[in-house]
């Protein structure tokens, strides 16, 4: 099963992705903690990659593109995978069409996961990241066991650069204009699904799965 996460910044995705990828035993692939990997072990990507995220930018397609058709090539994938993260833009959509069609594949759901700004700004200060291993938390709707340490490989968890109120209004403009455009183009693929992100993660889950099983 292939599936993509859709939604704005700090609705939900991740949170949904792991739970999906653990449910379904797929890789959870977020381009976003690919880029965090690179930035924490200082390689070439990182480099370039943190100078738009810290300014709430989006990192060019060539470069996107490249780091996830490396990682369709993992073994891995061979079961599909849930993207999160991934496409953000319509010519990143065109290119991973292009390069499934190449195999004769294609998406099976785009998941949208729909929550309205207001509730953005509020998601995105209280979350806390992992930047080991990838775990999501929230101060108040999702804590952490022990405060501050990730429950799953005890490392510190932080409070993004970018989740900063400053940069998360700049984000969700980057958003509307370039990421949203995405609905329509996988609702002309007759894959695009929509699920209520506003209720409790275990509710949009059931949703979740209501969906890829229907
Ligand atoms: P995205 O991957 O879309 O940027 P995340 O999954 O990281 O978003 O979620 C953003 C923040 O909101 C995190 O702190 C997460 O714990 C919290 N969160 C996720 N889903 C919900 C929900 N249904 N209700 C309340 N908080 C949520
Ligand atoms: P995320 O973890 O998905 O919120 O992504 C954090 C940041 O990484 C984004 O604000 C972008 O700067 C960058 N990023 C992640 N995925 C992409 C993508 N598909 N295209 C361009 N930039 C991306």
């Amino acid at each position: 099963m292939k599936i993509i996460m859709l939604g704005a910044p700090g609705a939900g995705k991740g949170t949904q992705a792991k739970k999906i990828a653990e449910k379904y035993e797929i890789p959870h692939i977020s381009t976003g903690d690919i880029f965090r990997a690179n930035i924490k072990n200082n390689t070439e990507l990182g480099k370039k990659a943190k100078a738009y995220m810290d300014q709430g930018l989006l990192v060019p397609d060539e470069l996107t593109l490249e780091l996830i058709m490396d990682r369709f090539e993992q073994p891995d994938c061979k079961n599909g995978y849930v993207l999160d993260g991934f496409p953000r833009t319509i010519p990143q959509a065109e290119a991973l069409t292009k390069a499934l069609s190449e195999n004769s594949e294609k998406i099976d759901f785009a998941v949208n996961v729909e929550v309205p700004d207001e509730s953005i700004v509020e998601r995105m200060s209280g979350r806390r990241a992992c930047l080991n291993c990838g775990g999501t938390y929230h101060i108040i709707f999702n804590p952490s066991k022990k405060e501050g340490i990730c429950d799953k490989c005890s490392s510190e968890l932080v409070l993004r650069e970018d989740d900063k109120p400053e940069t998360v209004s700049k984000r969700l403009k980057v958003y509307h204009d370039q990421t949203q455009p995405l609905i329509d183009y996988y609702r002309g693929q007759n894959v695009l699904r929509e699920v209520d992100g506003t209720k409790e993660v275990s509710e949009v889950f059931d949703g979740i799965i209501n969906i890829l099983e229907a």
